[in-house]
């Protein structure tokens, strides 16, 4: 909002004098005689800074140096030095029908008009003090004086004369004389007005025919009145979203109750924050005087009327009607604005109920395009991979992690992530927890619950981690399947903590996701099983040959890329058959295990052992770069087998022959290299039978 434009809201907000029912019979009188020429002329004369629609609406206010200008404004345009009183006299006849003719008529005579004429006045002006001094049958005198920090002016004093005259119009009876015997704009302590009407008339009007016909007048305006009220509902009814009918709620509660400001403070949810919306009054006066009527304290120095915005299912809260002076409501306009209370909080509950099933709806479809995602997932890795990041289309979130539990660890690892810095990776360097680490988590393994922390929480482990992950809110959930741990999800917030407030919608789309993970990542593992197995050499549980591709095209992919060399040994038992012929093929079986592991233990680093089949295996040597590095691992190998077996408390002697081979020195691809390997190991073979490297197969031990 520009400057400008602020302070014409601001000054809406405190100049709220005059009602435009005035402006409305003024503009309306111009334009009958000089059309809208002659209306633009009256606002650019006047030096108006509203738009004709906003002077004939009767919900709106003006201050009183705007009103005073349009008088004289229209005094000039019409060159009529009555016109003032003119718009007084014409202001009832015109607004017949409308909520404040409807309520003074139904105060049933002039004097009973009259004699309430400090309420009456309120509709129309918040600047002038009108009080009866005596009213009987046919004549009434009356006072006005301008509240403090205003004067009268004698266009206001000569509308006020017209207004007084225009009362018995209410009942269908011809306008009163006024007289103004002593004047405050003409330097008087008051203006006196007499009023005199024809008290016969008056009294024929009383007739019980004549109130008949009078009653039944006011019937149609109470059901016009009524009318009124339904359509303010449906055009509450048309807009979308909750925000915009309460908006529309306080905007409209003028047409229910005039005066110049209205507030309504409303918590569309149980436990939410009071809102506050307001119309011709500044914020902070509305939160005030929403409080106090709250707690059921009278506001300071004004006149509030309070009635409940309720429904038979909720109690949304508070709709105000508010004058900045004492004393200013008709005991019946409170039926008047708890009836319109009453339509708002129906519209309320029926926007409430379309958001709600809205939320729902994209809750329901948001878990459902989770489930796809994860449906598609293989090991549990990709399972993690997926919650990472489907999960913040579900539950708004900054960071989100999947920690899945290691049986064989007993700890939670973070498998997948979302949203954290490279800077707060670094934080975070050993992604572990172990039971022992928080008592939350070990409460969580016996009563799986989302845990809500927040900034400062007694969990040290925990308020470390959201310290180094930047987060001012963390929720941990749980993933079980039939009471088996499977791991959790953190979910956390850098702002706006509120945002994981565990209410019931977060609760339910967190155990949502979570009751969607568990079967997702029980089946992740059963792949990963399958993978390993389909991979793994059932009895010594190194890479099979299927295993041994993978792990090698992987290798040589980094190799291509020039990142390191690689190194490939073919190791093959010698004269193996004969422990299966002399010993049986279970020590055959177990002496096999035995030289898995004494290769698996002269590896260094990221080297890879698999068993190619029978008694031949394979060495992965990730990280050399020449060839004299391959034959010391042919060494060692060779050493390896040094000492004799023991099978069975038998002492098995048994040699290798290893060749090697390294890439790209020796073969760029997988095929060449294998060859190359396997040839070296033939020839060591050969000459291993050239010259046997054994002489006792078997001796016991
Ligand atoms: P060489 O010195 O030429 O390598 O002769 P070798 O006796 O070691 O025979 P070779 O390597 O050609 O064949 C390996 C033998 O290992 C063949 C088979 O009888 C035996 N074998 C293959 N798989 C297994 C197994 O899983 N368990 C056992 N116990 N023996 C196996
Ligand atoms: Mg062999």
């Amino acid at each position: 909002m520009d400057a400008e434009a602020a302070l014409v809201e601001a000054q809406e907000d405190t100049d709220r004098h005059i009602c435009c029912s005035m402006t409305t019979v003024l503009v309306r009188l111009v334009r009958s005689i000089g059309g809208d020429t002659a209306v633009a002329e009256l606002l650019r004369e006047a030096a108006s800074r509203h738009e004709p629609a906003y002077l004939e609406n009767v919900n709106n206010w003006i201050s009183l140096d705007e009103a005073c200008a349009l008088l004289q404004a229209g005094v000039q345009t019409t060159g009529d030095d009555s016109f003032a009183r003119r718009v007084g006299e014409e202001t009832l006849r015109q607004h017949a029908g409308t909520q404040v003719s409807t309520l003074l008529r139904s105060l049933g005579s002039v004097e009973a008009v009259l004699q309430a004429i400090a309420q009456t006045a309120a509709k129309l002006s918040t600047v002038t003090e009108m009080e009866p001094i005596e009213v009987g049958p046919g004549r009434a005198v009356v006072t006005a004086v301008a509240r403090e920090g205003f004067t009268r002016h004698p266009l206001h004093c000569d509308w006020a004369t017209g207004l007084l005259a225009g009362s018995p119009i209410l009942f269908g009876l011809p306008l009163a004389r006024v007289q103004e015997s002593e004047c405050q704009a003409r330097g008087g302590a008051q203006c006196l007005y007499t009023v005199t009407w024809d008290a016969e008339l008056a009294a024929v009007a009383a007739d019980p025919q004549q109130r008949v016909t009078a009653l039944e007048a006011q019937l149609v305006a109470v059901s016009e009145r009524l009318h009124s009220v339904y359509a303010v509902a449906s055009d509450l009814v048309s807009s979308e979203d909750v925000e915009t009918v309460l908006r529309r709620i306080v905007e409209r509660a003028a047409d229910a109750v005039r005066a110049p400001s209205h507030i309504l403070a409303v918590r569309p949810d149980a436990g939410a924050e009071l809102q506050v919306y307001s119309h011709g009054i500044n914020n902070r006066e509305a939160q005030a005087l929403a409080r106090a009527a709250l707690t059921g304290k009278p506001a300071h120095g004004g006149s509030t009327l309070v009635v409940e915005v309720a429904s038979s299912r909720r109690t949304y809260g508070q709709l105000i009607a508010h004058y900045p002076s004492a004393g200013e409501f008709f005991p019946q306009e409170r039926e008047i604005l708890d009836l319109y209370a009453k339509h708002a909080a129906a519209v309320l509950d029926m926007a409430l109920a379309l958001q709600e099933s809205a939320h729902r709806h994209e809750q329901v479809s948001s878990l459902l395009s989770l489930s796809h995602a994860l449906a598609k997932a293989g090991t549990s890795l990709e399972v993690a991979e997926r919650l990472a990041v489907a999960v913040p289309e579900v539950v708004d979130c900054d960071r989100m992690a999947v920690w899945l539990w290691d049986e064989h660890g007993q700890c939670l690892r973070t498998t997948a992530k979302w949203g954290r810095t490279p800077e707060q990776q670094v934080g975070l360097p050993d992604p572990r927890i172990a039971p022992g680490d928080t008592p939350h988590l070990q409460r969580m393994l016996t009563d799986p619950q989302p845990h809500f922390f927040y900034r400062g929480t007694d969990d040290l482990f925990i308020g470390q981690v959201m310290t180094t992950l930047d987060v001012v809110a963390l929720t941990v959930v749980p993933i079980v399947a039939r009471d088996v741990f499977l791991g959790i999800l953190t979910v956390s917030v850098a702002e706006r903590p509120e945002r994981l407030r565990p209410d019931s919608d977060l609760i339910e789309r967190l155990t949502g996701v979570a009751a969607l993970a568990a079967p997702a990542i029980q089946n992740g593992q059963l792949v990963d099983q399958l993978r390993d197995k389909a991979s793994h050499d059932g009895l010594t549980g190194l890479l099979n040959r299927v295993g041994f591709r993978q792990r090698i095209d992987s290798v040589l992919d980094d190799v291509h890329t020039g990142e390191r060399q690689m190194g490939l040994l073919f190791v093959d038992l010698d004269e193996f058959k004969r422990v299966n012929d002399h010993h049986g093929h279970d020590a055959g079986d177990e002496l096999i295990c035995q030289a898995a592991a004494r290769l698996s233990a002269i590896c260094r680093g990221d080297d890879e052992v698999a068993r190619l089949g029978g008694d031949e295996f394979a060495i992965i040597l990730t990280d050399v770069r020449r060839s004299d590095q391959v034959r010391a691992a042919e060494r060692r190998v060779r050493a390896a087998f040094a000492a004799p077996f023991v099978v069975d408390e038998i002492e098995l002697s048994i040699g290798a022959s290893v060749g090697g081979g390294l890439c790209p020195d020796d073969g760029h691809t997988v095929k060449e290299l294998v060859r190359r390997a396997d040839a070296a190991m033939y020839e060591d073979k050969a000459r291993g039978r050239r010259a046997p490297k054994l002489a006792a197969l078997a001796r016991t031990a």
